[in-house]
């Protein structure tokens, strides 16, 4: 039967995969009522607790009043304006890079970066964890695309000497399933040795890692050379909407010239640029968010470590427990929301199978109390799952 949606929706069901949508009634806190209910979060990518910070709301607020709300056309027509600008000179000395572009999402970055710069008779060499965006990047490109193993410095070595034309190495800075970051110094490296440039989306980092915030390639001190295309999300640590891509005067001509991402889009609107201006300045100024972020994650993975849980070589935010099979990690996440917690299970085809997970987030929002809950809930709940072979690492 053609376009048999039912059956396909039914399998999805079947197999513990089916995903729904949790409904939010008010901004992102830690308190949040879901679905109905009163619970205690630990699934927001809203690592600085910015995407509600009054300031931040203010400057959303007095950009309306002075831009509008809608930006009324694509960056090269009519859609560029004044606070889009400023956000970029912003963005550029932000991460120490001459230039950056503003795009309304990451995903739309991503498909931008990749799809300017390779194309048939290039290659582009990713690594298999990498942000679902960043592989589809690469099939749309029509680039020779492949995937070396995880963090393996010597796989993609092998990659790289088959590679042929102009060649992109693109990792995330900070798996987003996993939290671990790139390696890369060692990454670089390998890519230099063949001339191949390497791409970093630093979605979860930027904001969150190094000691001004500047994300993975502050953290590894790694210049315009060593990373000459860089990605920043600014809808997680910095609490609002959009992304950008920093780089070269050169790199960022040819994304305005030539990736259709870019130019066939409506621009975001100015009120966003302006509030994320703001967060950038709170960022810069309030190095506690991140330190405290930091002490909760410590907590939490010394608490986890005692009851047995199996974390994974994480120094963010993002802390999974691995489970297992798809139905054990939803269970566990429902046993925690019986307790008040909200915790989301993340499955196949999110993450490689038999490697579900409950994805752990952490805020600087979250206070010491509210990490001792969600261990407590955590130590009842895990002694109620059912027993498993132990989980593979993937
Ligand atoms: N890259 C990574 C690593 C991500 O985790 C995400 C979002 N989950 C994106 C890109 C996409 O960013 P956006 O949500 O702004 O489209």
């Amino acid at each position: 039967m053609p376009f048999d949606l039912a059956s396909r929706l039914a399998a999805r069901r079947v197999e513990h995969l089916y995903r729904h949508r949790p409904l939010l009634e008010g901004p992102q806190d830690p308190e949040v009522v879901v679905d109905g209910e009163r619970l205690l979060a630990f699934c927001s990518n809203d690592y600085l607790g910015l995407a509600s910070h009054p300031e931040v709301i203010r400057a959303l607020r007095q950009g309306a009043d002075r831009w509008g709300v809608g930006s009324g056309a694509s960056h090269l027509v009519i859609g560029h304006s004044r606070p889009h600008h400023e956000l970029e000179e912003a963005l550029a000395e932000f991460t120490g890079r001459p230039r950056a572009l503003l795009f309304s999402t990451g995903y739309m970055a991503n498909l931008a970066a990749v799809t300017a710069l390779v194309g048939q008779g290039d290659t582009v060499l990713e690594d298999r964890l990498n942000h679902a965006s960043l592989l589809d990047a690469g099939l749309l490109s029509g680039a020779r695309f492949s995937r070396y193993l995880h963090n393996d410095a010597a796989s993609l070595a092998g990659r790289l000497a088959k590679a042929a034309g102009d060649t992109l190495v693109v990792t995330d800075g900070v798996f987003s399933m996993d939290g671990d970051l790139a390696d890369l110094p060692v990454l670089c490296a390998e890519a230099r040795k063949r001339d191949a440039w390497i791409m970093v989306d630093d979605a979860h980092g930027i904001g969150v890692l190094g000691a001004q915030g500047g994300g993975v390639v502050e953290h590894f001190d790694l210049g315009l050379a060593e990373v000459p295309v860089l990605v920043g999300t600014l809808g997680k640590g910095l609490g609002t909407a959009g992304a950008f891509v920093a780089g070269s005067d050169e790199l960022i001509e040819t994304l305005i010239q030539f990736a259709r991402p870019y130019i066939y889009t409506t621009s975001q609107p100015p009120a966003i640029a302006c509030a994320t201006l703001k967060s950038l300045e709170i960022v810069r100024r309030e190095p506690w968010r991140r330190e405290h972020l930091n002490r909760l994650i410590a907590r939490f993975r010394q608490g986890a470590a005692a009851i047995g849980l199996t974390l994974m070589d994480s120094p963010t935010p993002i802390q999974p427990i691995l489970v297992g099979g798809s139905e054990r990690a939803l269970r566990l996440s429902a046993l925690l929301r019986e307790r008040g917690l909200l915790v989301g299970a993340i499955r196949p085809p999110t993450v490689p199978a038999g490697s579900a997970r409950l994805r752990v987030t952490f805020s600087a929002s979250h206070d010491a109390a509210q990490v001792e809950r969600l261990l407590a809930g955590l130590d009842e709940c895990w002694k109620l799952l059912p027993e498993e072979s132990p989980c593979p690492r993937v």
